[in-house]
């Protein structure tokens, strides 16, 4: 079959095929493009590295993702499962698999042997690329050659294979049609103008029974039936209906209709379509808000309990442990400051925070005071000598014996 839906089906599988095997192999400021380092519990995403403490971003991210798929199925149905979930993918990639399984008899069981040996090399190679997500290929490959992989690493490699092979030798579209959650849901998320492929009943005594469409599809269907759950939407009885009818000069029977066929006509602008495409807006509105503001400098200030506030030569001196983290790919000189007491000094104030690490420093401020006593609210400051850009965290100075002359004594 040269014409229909199936070629392009083959192009988009190819394509994110390409994309999940290569884009760890991608590497951005000296990182994977997208990864999830474990060790590190870093999260490397184009560019950016997402640090444990800042979850909430990928958090916000789910949250889109979620609505995302509710609005993408509400209108398009289960195009997902049709064009890009991996399952429907992958089971397509063994397609030769089905192929020799119907035709053993013929070819013979070598045939059949060299198409498990084949599926398992496929569940290795798929499962080796999941494990670039969290381990870099370039570490994976090199360690593989070097005899030096993890034994965890192994293991992980060794059960996520046998999985894969289980599920792509023997489940294959059973997954779809009986276990899957999102097959089952979307029954819930559908509605009267939902996109889904269909047999058209008004035209049903033109139908010539061929069931060429019922052999084709992969999940033993019979669409003229009506819709069904275990329908993955692979439109190959589309394709298969369209070039019987067409050898007849005809439209093809079965088809993608807004709406079940027949049904009289909604707005495709309905009440539920614009609530779940508003909230899927503002969820992504605020996701790249989050992402804006984000900044690569991390800043929590500590007092040093090891050295209490004391008086030096008439100044009042008080010791802070300053946690700093450089989330960015590239060192950083940051000036510290304190802010909110009249002509403080720092000291240290500069420190070198390399790229992708953290930093613990002891600083002192010291400050001046014709009396002395209480607490005054300062703020921390560090401000990036590169990008001049500032982060402040509130601390408390102590002034040690009597008040602080204009001071806020507690
Ligand atoms: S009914 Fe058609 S679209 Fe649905 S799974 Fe079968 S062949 Fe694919
Ligand atoms: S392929 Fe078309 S004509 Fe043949 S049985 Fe199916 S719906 Fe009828």
């Amino acid at each position: 079959m040269t014409k229909g839906i199936q070629p392009w089906r083959r192009l988009v599988e190819v394509f994110e095929g390409a994309v999940i095997l290569g884009l760890p192999f991608l590497r951005i400021n000296g990182q994977s493009a997208l990864r999830f380092d474990v060790p590190s519990l870093r999260l490397y995403f184009f560019g950016a590295a997402i640090w444990m403490d800042e979850f909430f971003i990928v958090l916000v991210a789910i949250i889109f993702l979620v609505l995302l798929f509710v609005f993408v199925t509400l209108m398009v149905g289960r195009v997902w499962c049709g064009w890009v979930c991996p399952q429907t993918v992958l089971i397509d990639y063994t397609g030769f698999f089905d192929k020799v399984k119907k035709r053993e008899r013929e070819r013979g069981h070598l045939a059949g042997a060299a198409s498990y040996v084949a599926v398992l090399a496929v569940s290795i190679i798929v499962s080796a690329s999941l494990i670039w997500y969290f381990v870099s290929p370039y570490e994976f490959i090199g360690r593989l050659l070097g005899g030096t992989l993890e034994g965890t690493v192994w293991g992980f490699w060794a059960v996520l294979s046998g999985v894969l092979f289980l599920n792509y030798a023997f489940v294959r579209h059973k997954w779809c049609a009986t276990v899957c959650p999102y097959a089952k849901l979307q029954s819930v998320m559908f509605d009267h103008k939902t996109l889904v492929i269909a047999f058209d009943p008004s035209r049903k005594q033109e139908c010539m029974n061929c069931m060429a469409c019922v052999k084709t599809c992969p999940v033993g269907i019979d669409i003229r039936k009506g819709l069904e759950a275990a329908c993955i939407n692979c439109a190959k009885c589309i394709d298969e209906c369209t070039n019987i009818m067409r050898s007849r000069g005809k439209k093809g029977l079965i088809g993608y209709f807004w709406g079940l066929p027949g049904e009289t006509a909604k707005r495709m602008l309905r009440t539920n379509a614009l609530v779940t495409g508003s909230l899927t807006a503002v969820s992504l509105v605020f996701l790249v808000y989050m992402a804006a503001i984000r900044t690569t400098l991390g800043l929590d200030v500590l007092p040093d309990y090891n050295f209490p506030p004391r008086l030096v030569q008439h100044e009042a001196v008080n010791s802070f442990v300053l946690l700093l983290e450089n989330r960015g790919s590239e060192d950083e000189e940051l000036d510290i400051s304190a802010e909110g007491l009249n002509g403080a000094k720092v000291r240290p104030g500069r420190v070198l925070v390399k790229a992708g690490q953290e930093g613990r420093v002891q600083v002192y401020v010291i400050a001046g005071a014709k009396a002395m006593g209480g607490t005054k609210n300062m703020e921390m400051v560090i401000r990036s000598e590169r990008t001049g850009k500032k982060l402040e965290q509130k601390a408390k100075f102590i002034y040690p014996g009597g008040g602080p002359e204009g001071g806020e004594g507690s």
